[in-house]
């Protein structure tokens, strides 16, 4: 199957009186319909603002400075506000970590669904009632024709993500951007709500990227995962590949932090040092001052995505010795 999204060496970046600062560098990654790509990472990564280039909400002065998006083979880096509302509305659903932030609360849950349904499906008021009613049961409220009519602060907060996640899937878009849907919620609600989001978008061969800093969660959702480290990505691969057999060292350091996904007392090193900011990203591999394996070519040379066995990942320890050639 062709992806149905592809970003290819996007480059976001922030002009400032103190020069231009390059937050995401040549991101390259796929998603294919019905699949579930992760991406994690520390915070100031760059997962958020891949989430927010691909939906169109980059906050300005934030631009898109390089490569493309493209969504079902359309590009879409480079359309208006106007067109970029349309297709978040029917192509693309966004969840965000507030579920407030995505609902209004001067109106009900019910007509925000319905005024979505109507706007981009063609179907009767009636027919956009039912259908909202019908979303929400799916996605677990209980008393479903009676809830449509209550406001978003009449739901607890778990209760209101689902909400989210039923107007997310209300216009039956191709892809979901789901950034950190549960970082808010209790520990109790996170793992119904990542299951109810995992069996719904499956239900519709929805594909979803979701967006965390939450390994355990990628474990237990995502079929690949793409690991970035300072605006780039370190490694992407099969899920259970990226954490069996990571392979990058950064990897191998955030599989490490997760206690029951050590595999022996070796691996439960953290990594030393911080992530560095962008104005002070080190030359050659970002990660070389924090790197435990690094080497001569890591401080002088940026390595780029290498295969390395069922994964892709951007350091050296995977490039060929130089000495073999044909
Ligand atoms: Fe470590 Fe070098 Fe690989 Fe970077 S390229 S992760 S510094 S070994
Ligand atoms: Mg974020």
């Amino acid at each position: 199957t062709p992806p149905l999204l592809e970003v290819k060496n996007l480059v976001v970046e922030f002009p400032s009186r103190r020069g231009t600062l390059r937050a995401l560098d040549d991101i390259s990654f796929a998603i294919a319909p019905g699949e579930i790509l992760g991406v994690v990472g520390e915070s100031g990564a760059g997962k958020s603002l891949t989430g927010a280039a691909i939906i169109g909400l980059l906050e300005p002065p934030g631009r898109v400075a390089g490569g493309q998006i493209l969504l079902g083979g359309q590009r879409i880096d480079h359309l208006d506000h106007a067109q970029m509302r349309h297709i978040r509305g029917r192509r693309i659903g966004a969840i965000f970590q507030d579920p407030l932030t995505s609902l209004n609360p001067l109106y009900t849950v019910g007509q925000q669904l319905i005024e979505t349904i109507l706007a981009h499906l063609p179907v009767s008021a009636a027919q956009a009632r039912q259908r909202a009613i019908d979303l929400l049961g799916d996605t677990g409220i209980p008393a479903p024709a009676q809830r449509i009519d209550h406001y978003p602060h009449q739901f607890s907060g778990g209760m209101r993500q689902r909400v989210v996640i039923a107007l997310a899937l209300a216009a039956e878009p191709q892809l979901i951007v789901a950034d950190e849907p549960t970082t808010a919620l209790d520990v109790s609600i996170q793992a119904q709500i990542i299951q109810l989001l995992k069996s719904v978008c499956h239900a519709r061969g929805a594909a979803v990227m979701l967006i965390t800093h939450d390994m355990g969660v990628i474990a237990e959702t995502c079929d690949r995962v793409a690991v970035l480290y300072a605006g780039r990505i370190a490694e992407i691969g099969p899920v259970h590949e990226v954490i069996n057999h990571p392979a990058h060292p950064y990897t191998v350091g955030l599989m490490a932090a997760i206690p029951d996904m050590a595999q022996d007392r070796e691996r439960l090193n953290q990594i030393d040092g911080a992530m560095p900011r962008l104005n002070a990203i080190p030359p050659g591999c970002a990660f070389h001052p924090r790197c435990p394996r690094a080497f001569d070519r890591c401080t002088a040379q940026r390595p780029d995505l290498l295969s390395a066995g069922a994964t892709q990942a951007a350091c050296w320890l995977h490039a060929a010795p130089p000495e073999v050639r044909a």
